[in-house]
């Protein structure tokens, strides 16, 4: 089964495809987990990104469909896969067409911008492993530090009030037009994800199964 989610920063993509890939035993990929690692080890990608991620703007495409095209080519992927915050542009949905990825279904987390913010501004992630938890939705159970590394937690960069305004402007400006994209593919999903976590698991596995 190789799937896509979609939605705007803070819709609980991460969260979702971590059930989805446990559930399945496919891998989840997060673009902005292999950026935020590349950026802590330094790498030439990384440092390239920094200035992007940091301002909550996107990474240029080139960047992202170069990361995704080597991923995808791992030998883990050839049973399926989750793609959690790719594509998030139409040119980079279009890259992944010319690769000649199959895709079997999209599934869209629509969550309503003021739960957005709510979100993002508790969220807390965990400087070693990237582990990612909110302040009253999913805390850790080790209190300030991670439940599964013991590292600490942090809140990122992108997700102080300003930054998150920008990441939504810049969503609904480039990443929203892919539900038009994927729609006219006849595999887009809609799921709701304004409830608690394990509702939206329910309606996300429900859309995958569907
Ligand atoms: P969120 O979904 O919470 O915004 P991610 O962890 O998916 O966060 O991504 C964090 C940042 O990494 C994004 O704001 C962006 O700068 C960069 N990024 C991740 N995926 C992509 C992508 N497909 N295209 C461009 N930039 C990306
Ligand atoms: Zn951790």
């Amino acid at each position: 089964m190789n799937l896509i989610l979609l939605g705007a920063p803070g819709a609980g993509k991460g969260t979702q495809a971590e059930i989805i890939c446990e559930k399945l035993n496919i891998p989840a990929i997060s673009t902005g987990n292999m950026i935020r690692e590349a950026m802590k080890n330094g790498t030439e990608m990384g440092q390239k990104a920094k200035s992007f991620v940091e301002g909550g703007n996107l990474v240029p495409d080139e960047v992202v469909i170069g990361i995704i095209k080597e991923r995808l080519a791992l030998e883990d992927c050839q049973k399926g896969f989750i793609l959690d915050g790719f594509p998030r542009t139409v040119p980079q949905a279009e890259a992944l067409d010319k690769m000649g990825v199959r895709i079997d279904r999209v599934i869209d987390i629509e969550v309503p911008d003021a739960k957005i913010e709510e979100r993002l501004s508790g969220r807390r992630v965990c400087e070693k492993c990237g582990a990612s938890y909110h302040v009253l939705y999913k805390p850790s159970a080790k209190g300030e530090q991670c439940a599964k590394c013991g590292g600490n937690l942090i809140i990122r960069k992108d997700d102080q009030p300003a930054t998150i305004k920008e990441r939504l402007k810049i969503y609904h400006e480039q990443t929203e037009p892919l539900r038009g994209y994927y729609g006219r593919t006849g595999k887009l999903v809609t799921v709701q994800g304004q409830e608690d976590i394990a509702e939206t698991s329910r309606l996300t596995l429900a859309a995958v199964e569907a």
